[in-house]
C-alpha cells in the first residue's frame, strides 16, 4: 500500500484513512494538524510579543537608566533623579511623560512626597 500524498510505501497494517485518502503516518499527523501559520491566535500572540519588543527596544540610553534608577532604589523624587541622571526637572518629566505613558513608571504620594516609582 502507497500513501495517497507522499506515495512513500506504508508498512501493513499502518496505512491510515483520512477521508478517503491512504495515507501514512506521517502524513495523516500532518492533514490533522494544518501549518502553524494558519492559526490566527499564533499569528496573533506572534504580533503582541512583538509589539513589547518595540516597546522596550523604543527606550531610549536616558528611559534606560530613569528605569535602572528606579529599580535599585524602589523610588525617587523628581529632584533626586534629577540629580543622579544630571539632568533637569523639565527634561526629566518629558522622559517621565513618556514612560509613564508606555506604563513603565508612575507617581506616588509618600509622606506627602511625590516619589516616582516603576508601575
Ligand atoms: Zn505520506
Amino acid at each position: 500500500m502507497k500513501c495517497d500524498r507522499c506515495g512513500e510505501q506504508i508498512p501493513a497494517g499502518d496505512e491510515m484513512d483520512y477521508y478517503g485518502e491512504i495515507l501514512c503516518d506521517e502524513c495523516y499527523m500532518r492533514a490533522l494538524s494544518p501549518a502553524r501559520a494558519c492559526d490566527p491566535w499564533a499569528v496573533r500572540s506572534a504580533q503582541a510579543l512583538s509589539q513589547l519588543d518595540d516597546a522596550y527596544s523604543a527606550l531610549s540610553e536616558t528611559q534606560t537608566k530613569i528605569l535602572r534608577i528606579l529599580a535599585e532604589t524602589g523610588g525617587a523624587t523628581e529632584e533626586v533623579l534629577a540629580q543622579k541622571l544630571e539632568m533637569n526637572l523639565p527634561e526629566l518629566m518629558r522622559e517621565f511623560t513618556t514612560l509613564r505613558h508606555m506604563e513603565k513608571v508612575r507617581a506616588q504620594m509618600r509622606d506627602g512626597q511625590k516619589i516616582i516609582c516603576l508601575w
